[in-house]
């Protein structure tokens, strides 16, 4: 049977992620750009990345390297790039103009079955997709970087989206692997953004009212919290640590609001302690791209050992 077609639209870090998550789940991608030059590059990229992959035992899917690697391939025509694809992902610069422009290049050019989907990190859909003709078939699908390892995606449809798009962006999702949420309406930061946005305003107010270091703030995270956080979330927690939620709430909730209302107001992340925070960061891990790119690789070997385990468990 011939495979499923999709077609992403952007050929960057993200782009290039979906691609080879469709490929792994036996999908034929056709991928987009709009220069020759960056398709080129991002289908090196890929290879070289499959490869290592394959080489380390880490390569998902059934098919080997070569085989994914033959689902994909790359276009500089919009119009020939979604034809007789299923699914679309948008994954072009986070600017609502050009995202818009896009989206309403495809809707002159789309049938009525296929989803439209967007990797936008904070973009509304009611920003993106009011308006298009094909707004029905229109959703957000989130990723989290790297989307290969980090399995996340945040499915977030616009008020008019039919919720048999929905339901079919969060099954597809599922087949090739991901780890879909569906959210029941829009909102600013999406859910892993909220949550993420909270941690980190804490933490820098803790910082820059001297309670904590900016490296010990970040050992909380990672021998703290986040060591449990990778396999129950804080709910499940609330329950586990007490005799279930009530009991929970019960013991803990007057402390929490105690605690909750010593929080500070939205910090303003510049100033002296953007400053304080820059330097020890610096220090530990100099700014420049040799450094950053080798404290990456690090952290994504990290990602592909934790998500090993996680499937051991
Ligand atoms: P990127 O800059 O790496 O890639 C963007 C790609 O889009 C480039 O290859 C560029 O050539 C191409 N492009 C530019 N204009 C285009 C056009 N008119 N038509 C087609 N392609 C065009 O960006 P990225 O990091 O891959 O992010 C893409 C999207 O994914 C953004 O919306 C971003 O918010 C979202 N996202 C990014 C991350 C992340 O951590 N990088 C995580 C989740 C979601």
């Amino acid at each position: 049977m011939e495979p499923t077609r999709v077609a992403i639209i952007g050929s960057g870090l993200i782009g290039c992620s979906w691609a080879m998550v469709f490929a792994a789940g036996g999908f034929k991608v056709k991928l987009y750009d709009i220069a020759q030059q960056q398709l080129t590059t991002a289908l090196e990229s890929i290879r070289k990345q499959m490869k290592e992959l394959e080489e380390s035992g880490f390569l998902k899917g059934t098919l080997n390297a070569e085989k994914q690697l033959a689902l994909i391939s790359v276009c500089t025509d919009l119009k020939a790039a979604v034809e007789g694809a299923t699914f679309i992902q948008e994954c072009t610069p986070e600017n609502l103009e050009l995202k818009k422009k896009i989206f309403s290049q495809l809707d002159l050019i789309v049938d009525d079955n296929v989803i439209l989907s967007s990797s936008t990190s904070c973009l509304l859909p009611s920003k993106l997709f009011t308006g298009l003709k094909h707004v029905k078939q229109c959703i957000v699908s989130h990723p989290v970087n790297p989307p290969y390892f980090v399995p996340l995606v945040e499915i977030v449809p616009h008020p008019e989206t039919d919720p048999s798009v929905t339901e079919r962006t969060y099954a597809l999702m599922k087949k090739i692997g991901q780890s879909p949420v569906k959210l029941n309406r829009e909102i600013e930061g999406f859910v892993l953004n909220r949550l993420q946005y909270a941690v980190i305003s804490e933490a820098w107010r803790l910082v820059g009212e001297g309670v904590i270091s900016p490296t010990d703030l970040d050992i909380v995270m990672s021998d703290g919290l986040g060591m449990r956080y990778a396999f129950i979330g804080p709910l499940e927690t609330m329950h586990l640590n007490a005799e279930g939620i009530s009991n929970y709430c019960e013991r803990y909730r007057e402390g929490m609001k105690l605690v909750l209302n010593t929080f500070g107001p939205v910090p303003e992340f510049s100033g002296e302690i953007e400053q304080k925070i820059s330097q020890a960061m610096s220090e530990k891990i100099p700014a420049v791209p040799k450094h950053l790119g080798a404290r990456r690789e690090w952290r994504d070997d990290c990602l592909v050992g934790l998500a090993k385990l996680k499937k051991q468990m």
